[in-house]
């Protein structure tokens, strides 16, 4: 491959550097580099070019995976999650540093009581509207779960418009007031190859970018 991971990887890293600029802020979001249906060598790749962490939406791909790289890699789980395949994720990614896709009260329950972790949430997901009370129980009933922040995918087809990242902007407010914490303290987990610098022009702290560093995803009918 050439290096072309390695290449997409620093001008991602450079168009969000120059996004949070122009919005002022004083340093961009955390990038998760998103390598589902790509192989361990190409995560190595971007290892190798200094990158640490990675997004993942499949249980046994990321199980599959994670091994295979050096355990200092800071993995992202970012698909849905079944409660049943809980125990496996997190037996199996012991280096597993956030869960970006807590949407339901028992989901929270069965991590909770399985392990400690930290937690977010998303589109299989939870409505706006329901969003403080899913940040409350993980907040304050789940002892061994940090609520990390929010997340979201945007619309069905993926794609996002202003509008969805600024529901998720003001579901944070909603929810620090809420909860009594700082804005500051939780994360919003929004933008994707295509829409990444708007995201962070409209404050995401965690974007996840797949196809513009790891190159067109093929998926097997
Ligand atoms: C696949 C995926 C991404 C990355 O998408 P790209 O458009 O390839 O950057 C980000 N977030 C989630 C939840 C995904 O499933």
């Amino acid at each position: 491959m050439g290096g072309e991971v390695a290449t997409a990887l620093q001008e991602v890293t450079a168009r969000l550097a120059a996004a949070a600029t122009r919005a002022g802020r004083d340093r961009p979001p955390r990038l998760v580099a998103v390598s589902k249906t790509k192989p361990a060598e190409a995560v190595q790749e971007a290892y190798e070019a200094g990158h640490r962490v990675f997004g993942e939406n499949y249980v046994q791909e990321l199980v599959d995976k994670a091994p295979q790289l050096p355990a200092d890699c800071a993995w992202h789980f970012i698909g849905h999650l079944q409660s049943n395949k809980v125990k496996t994720l997190l037996e199996g990614v012991p280096n597993l540093a956030m869960l970006e896709t807590v949407d339901s009260e028992k989901l929270a329950n069965k991590l909770d009581s399985t392990v400690n972790t930290s937690g977010e949430e998303s589109k299989y997901g939870v409505e706006p509207k329901d969003c403080v009370a899913l940040a409350r129980h993980i907040h304050e009933s789940c002892k061994h779960l940090r609520l990390a922040g929010l997340m979201t995918i945007g619309m069905p087809d993926y794609s996002s418009r202003p509008e969805n990242f600024q529901c998720l902007s003001d579901c944070r407010k909603a929810v620090a007031e809420a909860l009594g914490l700082p804005e500051a303290e939780l994360e919003l987990s929004m933008g994707m190859s295509g829409d990444f610098e708007q995201a962070v022009e409209m404050g995401s702290t965690n974007v996840r970018v797949g196809s513009t560093i790891f190159g067109a995803r093929v998926y097997k009918s």
